[in-house]
């Protein structure tokens, strides 16, 4: 079966609002295995959304259309769907009850116009709306259906999930289901590279890669009779991408993000880090801090953007620095150990570089970022040449700074991996 998304809304016309209705809508319809091939946005103008609404009736077989339920004139959607599908509107007792106590709950007072929310096309399932006075609208005649949804998000994605998925997955034969596989260390086209063969020949289950920052994700998806037939044909793919990537994978869940993954690694092992940062200027503590409960295994967090700072707060030796210089592997290496030790923790992971946009030379060019993660006498220490703005500099020697401590975490259960450099 195939759906069409029409939003309503001059607000959207003029990037006033963000539609994210349309990623909501269209997510949970792929969800479903509804085939999108068409989406659209039309302002608050009867003619062209009846024309589109036409349209859209000639070639899906489910149309969802969000906004313009509410009480204005402006607000045409009901009346025009009602139009195109040769409905008369007819007042919905239920509707007008539930407005009245919508109203009276809120101190608001009600003015004509809302009574215009309580009618709905004859013959329709109305959609009641707890949140909100607009109820949605399901009309269907043999060829068509066609979905009203009220715009404001906390009302339209409650009655979706309650309402609208349940109706539209009654009527649909397959679902879709997929996982991601997060992988952090490799880059976007290693990583494809590496599954090359399993994107050329896939056809059901899927696998594509995605790129995100400093991290590739892999969604493997599925297309079955059933949730569970699915997820029995995304499993091998994934036990194959396992033996693939390895260490490389840190998550199989969506919920968990690089740093969720570095502190259930901190806990398992009992082990505690501390920061020690210069170009990242504290940005990769606070990542680490998104994670509650990481209090217990951050010691510190040492934002040292100065020598000054490096020298009185980390201990790094004046000739160090004077050598060679506040954005070298040495400097790198020397906060690192001078951060575990001034905060007593078992690892100190160590950032320093060239964000930019001005400090760059020929030999030490804007992006170059050095970063050392110390681990009981032993540095792992890598060189990266980012490039971009300050803000995206910054952004990926976090990621890499994460990557290379949870790099560490795992190599002290290997020692032979667990080398200097
Ligand atoms: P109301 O009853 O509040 O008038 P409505 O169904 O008429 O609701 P609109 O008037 O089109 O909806 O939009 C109301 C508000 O809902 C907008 O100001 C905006 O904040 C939000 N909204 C509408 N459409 C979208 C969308 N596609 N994505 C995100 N937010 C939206």
């Amino acid at each position: 079966m195939t759906v069409e998304l029409i939003c309503v809304g001059t607000e959207l016309l003029l990037g006033n609002i963000v539609n994210t209705n349309a990623a909501f809508i269209a997510e949970k319809c792929a969800m479903l295995g509804l085939s999108m091939y068409y989406q659209s946005v039309v302002g608050d103008n009867q003619k062209r959304l009846e024309e589109l609404i036409r349209t859209a009736k000639k070639r899906s077989d489910i149309i969802i259309l969000s906004g313009g339920l509410g009480p204005t004139q402006d607000d045409l959607t009901k009346e025009t769907a009602a139009k195109v599908m040769g409905r008369t509107l007819v007042e919905d007792e239920r509707a007008h009850r539930e407005i009245k106590e919508f109203m009276a709950k809120r101190s608001h007072a009600i003015t004509e116009n809302n009574w215009k929310q309580a009618l709905v096309p004859e013959g329709c399932k109305v959609l009641y709306n707890p949140n909100g006075t607009a109820p949605g609208i399901i009309m269907e005649d043999g060829q068509t259906r066609i979905i009203l949804l009220p715009g404001p998000p906390n009302e339209l994605v409650p009655m979706f999930e309650e309402q609208v998925y349940p109706y539209l997955k009654e009527s649909q034969p397959e679902v879709i289901c997929s996982k991601m596989v997060k992988l952090c260390g490799i880059g976007e086209s290693s990583a494809e590279t590496k599954i090359l063969d399993l994107i050329e020949k896939q056809t059901n289950p899927t696998v594509a890669p995605y790129a995100k920052t400093g991290e590739v994700h892999l969604r493997i998806t599925a297309k079955a009779a059933t949730e569970e037939e699915a997820y029995q044909m995304i499993a091998p793919v994934e036990d194959e991408l396992q033996e693939r990537f390895g260490d490389l994978i840190y998550t199989d869940d969506p919920r968990v993000s690089l740093e969720m993954a570095i502190y259930d690694l901190l806990k398992a092992k009992g082990l505690t880090v501390t920061t020690a940062e210069s170009c990242t200027g504290g940005l990769l503590a606070g990542q680490l801090i998104n994670v509650p409960g990481i209090s217990e295994y951050l010691k510190e967090g040492y934002v040292t953007y100065s020598n000054e700072a490096k020298e009185k707060l980390l201990g790094v030796p004046a000739d160090i620095l004077r050598q060679y210089g506040a954005v070298s592997s040495q400097t790198a290496e020397a906060m690192a150990a001078g951060g575990a030790n001034a905060a007593n923790a078992d690892l100190c992971i160590a950032v320093t570089g060239i964000a930019g946009p001005d400090g760059g030379s020929k030999e030490k060019p804007v992006g170059l970022v050095y970063m050392s993660c110390y681990c009981k006498g032993r540095w792992y220490t890598q060189e990266h040449r980012y490039t971009g703005s300050r803000s995206k500099i910054r952004e990926y020697s976090v990621a890499s700074a994460l990557t290379l401590l949870r790099k560490t975490i795992l190599a002290m259960d290997k020692p032979a991996d667990f080398n200097n450099g």
